[in-house]
């Protein structure tokens, strides 16, 4: 039971779309349910029924949300209905509706993206302004009412806009920088952490077959040493690009050191990876350059076994990645190749 709480407040800390459903949920439901009850019971019907659906319909996102882990889905249903319900309650109560017009102003954008909240609050007040023109006296006592009523809602709507789209880059931006290697832009060591215990998981549970390939660059240190490190920046750019432009879509790349890369790659047999392993050889071998000639690289590789911990596996590609710098460099050793008397393979 305690390790259930905590699992549940672990996950509202890392999902912050999840917490804001689950908490404007809540204050949707409590908040709520006493009006709707009040209406019902008073005869105002149709406020009372809105009130009802929004509650139920806030209990069934947020249950949703918890359930599937998909957020944007609940979040977008959750501002339709209450912009809806804000409008019909509005309609129907006049000026004392109209004061749940701002927090769910505010609401919107924390449920969708900045435009779809904006939206969502323009054909609010578009509704609610046609309304109050064709039934005069209805929403607003006085046309000034109406107009400082827009301009405030408004108001509120631009500086809200703005603190949304703000936040949103920010943090998508951290996002990206948390898990990519600024200079290269391939995944960084925490990423490629958190993807090999996903694929040790997904291994265990599906028998998806990984392979991993561990790769050095050959004498880099002399690249600095002779062109400037610079020049090294330019060559570890050029072999992200290369390895990118060679492996396949689904393969991931992460820089977990210097000038040491790893591959990681779904659905590949000892075979396949004995193939890419090759591939990737001969294209830095051809393409990779420097101003004084080429640059070569070592790579070690060793298919997931069943039952295998990340760890011993990631071990087993770095003694395959060691084997084949002291065997002379330039050159591809995976671990388990078949027909080798030590189990493994040396290609040139
Ligand atoms: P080996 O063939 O045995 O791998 O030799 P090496 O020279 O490649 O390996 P070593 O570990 O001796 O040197 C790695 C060098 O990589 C040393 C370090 O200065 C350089 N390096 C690490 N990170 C960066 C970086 O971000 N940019 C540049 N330019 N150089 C880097
Ligand atoms: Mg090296
Ligand atoms: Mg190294």
């Amino acid at each position: 039971m305690a390790t259930q709480t905590a699992r549940l407040l672990k996950r509202l800390r890392n999902d912050f779309q999840l917490s804001i459903i689950t908490l404007m949920g809540l204050f949707g439901i409590i908040g709520i349910s006493p009006y709707a009850v009040y209406r019902l019971l008073h005869g105002n019907y149709l406020v009372g029924i809105a009130d009802t659906v929004i509650v139920l319909s806030t209990l069934f996102a947020v249950l949703y949300a918890w359930a599937t882990r998909d957020t944007v889905k609940p979040g977008i249903y959750l501002a339709g209905v209450f912009s809806l319900g804000a409008t019909l309650i509005a309609i129907n109560l006049g000026v004392n509706g109209l004061f749940w017009i701002y927090p769910l102003i505010l609401f919107n954008f924390f449920m969708v993206t900045p435009g779809k909240a904006l939206l969502a609050t323009s054909v609010v007040l578009v509704s609610l302004v046609s309304y109050a023109l064709l039934v005069p006296g209805s929403v607003f006592e006085s046309h000034y009412q109406m107009i400082s009523f827009l301009v405030t809602c408004m108001m509120a709507s631009v500086l809200s806009f703005i603190f949304a789209f703000r936040t949103r880059n920010q943090r998508d931006r951290l996002q990206l920088l948390a898990i990519h290697d600024p200079l290269t832009g391939a995944r960084n060591r925490r990423a490629m952490n958190e993807e090999l215990k996903i694929a040790m998981a997904s291994h265990r549970r599906h028998s998806d077959s990984y392979g991993l390939l561990v790769m050095d660059l050959d004498h880099f240190k002399q690249i600095n040493d002779r062109f400037g490190h610079h020049v090294g920046d330019q060559v570890l750019v050029a072999f992200v690009e290369l390895i990118k432009r060679c492996s396949r879509k689904e393969d991931r790349l992460f820089r977990f050191g210097g000038e040491e890369f790893l591959l990681l790659l779904p659905n590949t047999g000892l075979e396949g990876l004995h193939t890419a392993a090759q591939n990737l050889l001969r294209s830095v071998q051809q393409e990779l350059e420097t101003p004084g000639g080429g640059v070569t690289v070592s790579i070690g590789g060793a298919i997931l076994h069943s039952g295998e911990h990340w760890e011993s596996w990631l071990q087993r590609a770095d003694e395959c990645l060691y084997r084949a710098k002291s065997e002379g460099r330039n050159r591809a050793v995976i671990a388990d190749a078949p027909g080798h008397p030590d189990k493994l393979a040396a290609n040139r």
